[in-house]
């Protein structure tokens, strides 16, 4: 990489954020691009969120992606929404409009239904089984309904935020409904059933997180459907083995991770990346941290 006066720079707030995977990605994104960007971590203190949104627009950065805990403050510090962004009010991509207002968006949602795409599964018309309500299970429940997925159901520990999560499927233009956890029929009538709590994180010891268990008892799972997991860190969770040893289909959670990036690349600069290159870049990364 050769850093010139003219290099464009990117990055990504977040606390913390020097785990990030996303500077791995993205650099390898402008490499094979043949583009004069760089991509950097940026660790913002939870309450500095709207001041970083303001140096974004002093220091003239390219763009801006946005990670926990700051994706609703700029989503209230930006000039205008997507319509994804609007809907969630967060906001994971800023991007600098030729009037040089910022723009936010929301790609974590289109990116997890580019990357069932990529893998040959179509949304549109099918039933879904959405397990979650966070903010994962929130930006993939209005992205279902925008698809045109027939039902989305959510099932979720905590029913209040369950019953908000379906209201976003709704709101864009689906059926969602609020199912019930350890009813087995929720799941089993399902063609896709997505997996978009934390269970499953660092379930081979690595370090990603800690919860071993599986989100929904697994002889619910059968041949026919499809089993996504968001969880990327493994990327054989324990979901995703047992959907397969039931004979459903299955979808891991790099790709979703590395759709929304490629999302965020072409709303900076319009050129598409070449995913597999993205996907490769994070592969290496996740294997540097296993050593
Ligand atoms: P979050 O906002 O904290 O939501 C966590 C969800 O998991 C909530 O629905 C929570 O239920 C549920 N949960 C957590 N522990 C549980 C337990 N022991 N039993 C039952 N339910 C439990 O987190 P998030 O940001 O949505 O992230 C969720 C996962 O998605 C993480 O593993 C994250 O790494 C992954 N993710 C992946 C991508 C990707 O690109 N592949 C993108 C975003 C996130 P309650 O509501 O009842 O607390």
């Amino acid at each position: 990489m050769r850093l010139s006066g003219a290099t464009r720079i990117a990055g990504v707030i977040g606390h913390p954020v020097r785990h990030s995977l996303s500077p791995a990605l993205h650099n390898a994104a402008f490499a094979q691009l043949g583009l004069d960007w760089v991509y950097l971590a940026f660790d913002v203190a939870p309450h500095a969120g709207a001041r970083a949104v303001e140096a974004m627009r002093t220091l003239d950065l390219a763009g801006l992606s946005v990670t926990m805990p700051h994706k609703e403050t700029v989503a209230a510090a930006v000039d205008s929404l997507d319509p994804a962004a609007a809907a969630l009010r967060s906001v994971n991509t800023v991007v600098p409009q030729p009037d040089g207002s910022l723009r936010g968006h929301s790609t974590d949602g289109a990116g997890f239904v580019a990357s069932l795409h990529a893998a040959g599964v179509m949304v549109a018309g099918r039933t879904v089984c959405l397990l979650g309500a966070g903010a994962a299970a929130r930006s993939i429940s209005d992205a279902l309904g925008r698809s045109g997925a027939a039902q989305v159901t959510v099932v979720n520990r905590t029913m209040a935020s369950a019953e908000a999560t379906a209201a976003l499927a709704t709101a864009a233009g689906s059926t969602g409904i609020v199912g019930t956890v350890g009813l087995l029929d929720d799941i089993r009538s399902a063609d896709l059933v997505v997996n978009a709590t934390s269970i499953g994180m660092g379930a081979d010891g690595s370090g990603g997180g800690g919860v071993g268990d599986l989100p929904c008892d697994p002889a619910a799972l059968r041949a026919g459907q499809v089993v996504i997991d968001v969880v990327y860190h493994p990327r054989e969770t324990p979901l995703l083995r047992a959907a397969r040893a039931a004979g459903a289909a299955t979808v891991d959670g790099l790709g979703m991770l590395v759709h929304q990036a490629a999302l965020q690349q072409q709303l900076w600069h319009g050129a598409v990346p070449d995913v597999s290159v993205m996907t490769a870049a994070a592969e290496r990364e996740l294997a540097a941290r296993r050593q």
